[in-house]
């Protein structure tokens, strides 16, 4: 976390925001300025935490905060301490500390021993910009309180950012989530963090998810996330990658033909589109793209020197073969559009899936435009496994969609990503 100060703008202070409004001690929305509003929060809450109060968020105010941003608080048990007194004291749920704590015994809680206590809030935030950064404190809080998730990394970034994934479910039957291949289209990595969250609180507190119950779904598939393939893209386009740094300004000097910088910034930090790396149709994809005039690194449509010669898209390429995925859904935006076709290939089930998919979302269920038809993640999936691959497009608008799209894109999106996990026990 970078020191904060008055002034200060960016991705980093929407984050600060954030863990000072859950802390109760900051009303607006997030909007990335640190200006008196922010000042006089971060004062409040260097008092309340001990700290001596300048009004500049430096490490030990981010330490002291860090709670609010995982969602939970490691608290050591002390004489008299029960379930029921530490829900009490942090607005929690003895549920809740036991979901988190599955090895410790309620009756008989230890002196001296740790807990997992679960704070008033979700973890994933859908009103701040969804950095790398974000996404790991999501990983961690999310671990926290619901153990049973299994997480690590597929591999690494060009700039050395974990590519995370994510196990929920003990079902035979895989099926596998990604998005934000492409940097602008990151709304899509917050889309698949809090269903996930909501899945697992329903699965921990016996409930459902779209009408279906979490303990059943969670019994018949096991899904696998990758929520965001792109993570150096994502810190470009959100500003986390700074101006004036050296990465920042390496992909300006590559932004050609140029796009609005960095907002419209869709490829990889090498400047190479991820989501055309796969050996499906690559040469044709090439063939296509080079005669528009993506010949070399760029913000858009650039197909890289060879297949799979990113490290995001070869990581993703041997998670795939490295497992048994029946189905697999990739996230882009936009259009409300789901693509189920490559080439010649129409796997079983593929058709009948995708027009459920449709009817579910209200998005329209479309052949692959020609421009696009070859070398992405769902076309190779398809061609190498011959099984139901799909590529939705959510959302309507400019990428990058406004996060206030973010509630309505869940709500088209929920049914699927629930529906998509059995899908293909049924052919
Ligand atoms: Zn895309």
């Amino acid at each position: 976390m970078t020191t904060l100060r008055f002034g200060s703008k960016g991705p980093e202070v929407e984050l600060l925001q954030l863990g000072l409004n859950r802390a109760g001690l900051y009303g607006p929305a997030p909007d990335g300025t640190f200006g008196p509003a922010t000042q006089k929060a971060v004062l409040e809450f260097q008092r309340r935490s001990g700290l001596a109060a300048d009004g500049i968020a430096g490490p030990r105010t981010w330490q002291a905060l860090m709670p609010y941003l995982t969602g939970s608080r490691i608290v050591t048990v002390s004489g008299g301490d029960s379930l029921y007194r530490l829900a009490g004291r942090y607005g929690s749920s003895i549920r809740a500390i036991e979901t988190a704590n599955p090895s410790a015994d309620p009756l008989n809680l230890q002196i001296g021993s740790r807990l997992v206590i679960p704070l008033p809030f979700s973890v994933v935030p859908t009103n701040i910009s969804f950095t790398s950064q974000v996404l790991e404190l999501c990983a961690a809080g999310l671990k926290a309180r619901y153990p049973f998730i299994e997480s690590g990394s597929i591999g690494s970034s060009v700039l050395g950012h974990n590519l995370l994934y994510f196990k929920i479910g003990a079902g035979k039957s895989e099926v596998f989530y990604n998005a934000a291949h492409h940097a602008n289209e990151w709304i899509t990595s917050p889309l698949l963090m809090k269903y996930l969250e909501n899945y697992a609180a329903a699965y921990a507190f016996g409930g459902g998810v779209s009408n279906k119950s979490a303990a059943a779904l969670y019994g018949a598939a096991s899904l696998f996330i990758v929520p965001m393939v792109n993570p150096d893209g994502v810190d470009l386009v959100t500003g986390l990658i700074s101006e004036g740094s050296a990465a920042y300004d390496k992909a300006l000097a590559m932004n050609e033909p140029p796009v609005a910088f960095p907002q419209g910034w869709k490829a990889n930090i090498n400047g190479v589109d991820l989501n055309l790396q796969y050996p499906a149709g690559w040469e044709e994809a090439k063939r296509i793209k080079f005669a528009e005039g993506y010949t070399k690194p760029g913000p858009r449509d650039y197909v890289g020197s060879s297949p799979l010669s990113q490290p995001e898209s070869a990581s993703v390429y041997n998670f795939t073969l490295n497992h048994n995925f029946k189905l697999t859904l990739s996230y882009h935006t936009q259009g409300r559009v789901i693509y189920w076709k490559y080439d010649g290939y129409e796997p079983e089930g593929s058709y009948d899936i995708g027009r459920e998919l449709s009817r579910l979302s209200g998005y329209a269920l479309e052949l692959t435009p020609p421009y696009s038809a070859n070398a992405g993640y769902k076309d190779w999936f398809i061609q190498h496994y011959n099984r139901p691959g799909y590529t939705i497009e959510a959302g309507i608008g400019a990428a990058p969609l406004p996060l206030s799209q973010f509630d309505e894109i869940y709500r088209e999106n929920e049914g699927m990503l629930t529906y998509a996990q059995t899908a293909a026990d049924a052919v």
